[in-house]
């Protein structure tokens, strides 16, 4: 038996709930399948289980890709407005944490449940531990084949099904391959958001580290952020750490002030004068830096006595070490705990006002998928429910 619906969404994340809501509103039978045994489960495990949902600051300037610009249209259609508006209609309570990051109070579960209950108000059907097992052109719509036999007609066809990250979750490349099937160029993917791994000897280094936080600046070329930063058992992590490694590539260096702004050699120098340097040196710069890391760098050093005991030249080290380590990362931890992917259907395949390909005008391809790719911060779901909503206006 084929059953027969207008739309059918593959993925039932943030983009793909959003978008059949909105569909299912104007009145369009709408089908959403998911191959996984709950919804939104990206969602429910965000922002340590609070969900950044969105950023007060989002704009093109937060994104990446191949035309950060393509993103404009969507994000000026449906803006960060009018997800907050919906937040507060459906009583969620919520809080800026930093940045213009917008958290829940309570639960992601509820951005979850308010993304649902749209879907059932708007008589969407939602198929979970479902996926799809083939997808041909009929006429101008698509002949389906779900992973249990079900033959599916549908005139429009949206693909939402995110990015590559957190394999243990259920994300898969079907996306990208559905978008080869059509011919459209796939920009090259990687793991972004993620942390930085070292090779052995420079974790000999670091590993005694592992657990220490800062506040840093971190570059890698022309790219800075300002933000914590954690020393792990494998490299570096933190809100600074994943930014940057959305920019960094294999081969390059990045550049770490874990004191930004201090004048490390001239605070040293004037602890030195005080009380005839009786001061140790790992205790002055822990005056400066987390206590265990100050030791660590001082053992470096050879700077283990009294700061009388050692000369400029080695408080300047410890400067340098401090404001200008300038070290190589091996490579990242990769999709396992990559928050996001780099890359997707190439932004000049699509149409940016309704996110449709242009070349096959009844498919679309909204949120991870896409090759625009945020920031950390909120800016990546402001992402999937802005190009989820034009999806959900036009399919
Ligand atoms: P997803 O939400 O990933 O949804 C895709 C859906 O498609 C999934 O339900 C999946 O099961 C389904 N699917 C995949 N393949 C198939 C298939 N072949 N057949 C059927 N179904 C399929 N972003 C923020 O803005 N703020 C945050 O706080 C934040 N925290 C994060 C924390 C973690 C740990 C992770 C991993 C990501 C976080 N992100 C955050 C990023 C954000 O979750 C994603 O950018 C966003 O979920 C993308 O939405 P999407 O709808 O495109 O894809």
């Amino acid at each position: 038996k084929t059953e027969t619906v207008d739309v059918v969404v593959v993925g039932a994340g943030a983009a793909g709930m959003l978008c059949a809501a909105e569909a299912g509103r104007r009145g369009r039978s709408v089908l959403v399948v998911d191959h996984a045994r709950a919804p939104g489960e990206k969602i429910r495990i965000s922002g340590g289980g609070r969900c950044n949902f969105t950023n007060t600051g989002t704009t093109v300037a937060n994104m990446l890709g191949e035309n950060p610009r393509f993103a404009a249209s969507a994000l000026g259609r449906f803006t960060v407005a009018d997800f907050v508006g919906r937040v507060d209609r459906a009583g969620i309570a919520w809080h800026e944490k930093t940045l213009g990051q917008l958290f829940c109070d309570d639960s992601a579960k509820q951005i979850v449940r308010m993304l649902t209950d749209a879907m059932r108000a708007a008589g969407v059907t939602l198929r979970l531990g479902t996926g799809v097992a083939a997808v041909a052109r009929e006429g101008d719509g698509f002949a389906l084949t779900l992973s249990d036999g079900t033959a599916v007609r549908c005139a429009s066809l949206v693909v939402a099904t995110g990015g590559k990250s957190i394999p243990k979750m259920g994300a898969t490349g079907w996306g990208y391959d559905l978008a080869r099937q059509f011919d459209l160029r796939v920009t090259e993917t990687r793991p972004a958001l993620v942390p930085l791994t070292f090779e052995a000897g420079l974790l000999e280094q670091t590993t005694p580290l592992a657990g220490v936080a800062v506040d840093a600046v971190v570059t890698a070329g022309k790219t800075r952020f300002e933000e914590a930063m954690l020393f792990t058992h494998r490299g570096l992590s933190g809100p600074a750490i994943l930014q940057i490694s959305s920019y960094w590539r294999e081969g390059e260096a990045i550049t770490v002030s874990m004191a930004p702004g201090v004048r490390v050699l001239e605070r040293l120098k004037a602890a030195k004068a005080e009380n005839g340097g009786k001061q140790a040196v790992h205790t002055a710069l822990g005056h400066i830096v987390p206590r265990r890391l100050a030791e660590v760098l001082t053992a470096r050093e050879g700077a283990n006595g009294k700061l009388a005991e050692v000369g400029d030249k080695v408080l300047a080290r410890l400067d340098a070490a401090v404001n200008g380590w300038t070290v190589k990362p091996v490579g990242s931890e990769g999709y396992r705990t990559a928050e996001v992917t780099l890359g997707g259907v190439a932004t000049d395949q699509l149409d940016q006002s309704t996110m449709a390909a242009k070349s096959v005008p009844s498919l679309y391809f909204i949120g991870e998928v896409v090759d625009i790719t945020g920031w950390l911060g909120g800016y990546n779901f402001q992402w999937a429910w802005s190009s989820g909503w034009v999806a959900g206006q036009a399919a």
